[in-house]
């Protein structure tokens, strides 16, 4: 089949080598000058940063992305590191151990911290376990086939009647549920900054799945022993930066005979007879395809390039309740000097605050925080030397932000808002902003321009009980949705792996 895939970010690139590779006739249409979406990594004076995630969940050897990108033949392109990172809180730090100190380490080290917690952090870790022991029973299912496919279905049933009164929990009735104390129960809510999501809204269930030990350090064995189910996820910096990654994927698109515009929006998607017919692109022209995989937003691509008149009412109010995340303010750094006596890891991230709730809520609300809520701090030449000048390092610092502030714009404020997030970096990292010899700022504006989206929700769709992302299939015969906006949520290992259940589905012709 002729097909276009609209957007190269990891999602579209994925869907584009897997229907390359099954000999379909592929044109990846990308509206910005540079493939990648927010997976690209951005240079400048010899310095590079990427200009979205970091360190990735999943994309490892025999992980649900990783297989992906094995079967798709990218995975060998691409060199990965273990990595880790650090969280800071205003009176303690959680770092790896000088000496490595076994996959609980960081449970006997709360224990010690708060000694009035130590049932509850047991507690904690044995439905740690459970959830742990369901995911990776979920990701075995999902690959497999016939009776195998069954009996792990029967166990992830069993498994789940373990944990099922929790279904309907948020995150803060399944921290009072474990703890009392409001610092411990911040540790492991803390994380949902990232998602914009506060914990009354957050599903309680994920809450172990968004805290993984093996994230905490790289040296927790991602399979702990015979009797514990399943493999841990492990976490990988891609070497040279994630821009590697997308690079992988447009090889293999390729080499398989696709072709991938940049500079080429898609103004339209053509529909005759509930059937997809290709697309209208920004010129005027129109492209016909038999397959047409749309990614990037959900609004911006239900109803902007389809239209509301050709979606049923039920699809169309399930695209509208798709809920969002804010955006962010990154950045990019070039110094002279050696970071790691305040920072030894490559990540961490630093909070000011114990009200995860109120901080997120008036994220939510339009009310930026200028960095004084929490930021982090990423040194990918610490990983990867060759992404700065020797002797120099590239360092990213970016907080949660929302599109729109309450007084100016983005584009009036950009200067005054980094100086800012800066002086708050440069109280862990001294002189970090003014010693910088090159400095690229991003604002939320750049990233809508960046991803052509109205509302930037950076990871995706936001994770938020009972709402959940744009479905892969459409009402539109041949019209299918992938990416972090779609149900196979937002990252880039379910990118990857969403891509992957879409093709599989126009693979069986469903
Ligand atoms: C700052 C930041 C930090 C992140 N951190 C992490 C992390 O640590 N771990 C993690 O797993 N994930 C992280 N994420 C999220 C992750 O990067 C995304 O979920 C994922 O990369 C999204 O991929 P995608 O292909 O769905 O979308 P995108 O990368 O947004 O790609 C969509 C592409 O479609 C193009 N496009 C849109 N409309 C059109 C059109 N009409 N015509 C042509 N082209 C179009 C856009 O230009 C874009 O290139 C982060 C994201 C950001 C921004």
């Amino acid at each position: 089949m002729k097909a276009i895939v609209i957007g190269s970010g990891v999602s579209g690139l994925t869907a584009a080598a897997l229907l390359a590779r099954d000999g379909h006739q592929v044109t990846v249409c990308e509206q910005f000058g540079q493939i990648g979406g927010v997976t690209a990594t951005l240079w400048e004076e010899g310095f590079g940063w990427d200009l979205g995630p970091l360190m990735l969940e999943g994309i490892g050897p025999g992980e649900p992305a990783g297989e992906v990108l094995a079967e798709v033949g990218a995975a060998q392109r691409v060199r990965l590191e273990r990595g880790e990172r650090g969280i800071c809180f205003p009176d303690f730090r959680i770092l790896p151990p000088a000496e490595y100190g076994g996959p609980y380490w960081r449970r006997e080290w709360l224990k010690r911290q708060f000694p009035a917690e130590q049932e509850g952090l047991d507690r904690y870790y044995r439905f740690y376990d459970q959830m742990m022991g369901l995911a990776a029973l979920s990701h075995q299912a999902e690959r497999a086939d016939g009776l195998r496919a069954f009996l792990l279905k029967a166990r992830l049933w069993l498994a789940f009647l373990q944990v099922m009164r929790m279904k309907n929990w948020n995150a803060a009735q399944v921290m009072d549920h474990f703890f009392r104390d409001p610092k411990l129960k911040a540790i492991y809510t803390v994380i949902l900054a990232d998602f914009v999501v506060p914990p009354s809204i957050f599903p309680g269930l994920l809450i172990p799945l968004v805290n993984p030990e093996t994230a905490f350090d790289k040296r927790i064995p991602t399979r702990l022993s015979p009797s514990v189910t399943g493999k841990r996820p492990a976490f990988h910096y891609v070497l040279g930066g994630c821009g590697k990654l997308v690079e992988a994927l447009a090889e293999v698109v390729r080499q398989h005979g696709g072709e991938i515009r940049t500079g080429t929006r898609v103004q339209k998607i053509t529909i005759a007879d509930g059937r997809v017919t290709g697309v209208r692109l920004e010129d005027g022209r129109d492209e016909p395809a038999e397959l047409v995989v749309a990614s990037g937003g959900a609004h911006e691509a239900f109803f902007g390039l389809v239209g509301r008149e050709y979606l049923p009412a039920d699809f169309s109010a399930r695209v509208a309740d798709v809920p969002f995340m804010e955006s962010v303010l990154m950045v990019h750094l070039g110094i002279d000097f050696d970071p790691t006596p305040y920072q030894p890891i490559p990540l961490c991230y630093y909070y000011n605050t114990y009200d995860v709730e109120g901080g997120i809520e008036r994220c939510r609300r339009g009310e930026y925080h200028e960095g004084k809520d929490g930021f982090l701090i990423y040194i990918p030449s610490l990983h990867s030397p060759d992404m700065a000048p020797p002797g120099h390092h590239a360092v990213t610092v970016y907080t949660i932000a929302p599109n729109h502030l309450s007084e100016g714009t983005w584009t009036q404020r950009r200067d005054e808002m980094a100086d800012k997030l800066l002086a708050e970096a440069g109280k862990v990292i001294p002189g970090l902003g003014e010693r910088a010899q090159v400095r690229v700022i991003l604002t939320p504006q750049d990233f809508r321009v960046r991803t052509l989206q109205e509302h930037h929700s950076f990871g995706g769709v936001a994770p938020v009980l009972g709402r959940s992302g744009a479905p892969h299939r459409t009402p539109i015969r041949g019209l299918w949705f992938v990416g972090s906006q779609s149900e196979s949520n937002a990252g880039v290992a379910n990118s990857i792996v969403g891509a992957w259940r879409a093709v599989r589905m126009i693979r069986k012709g469903m």
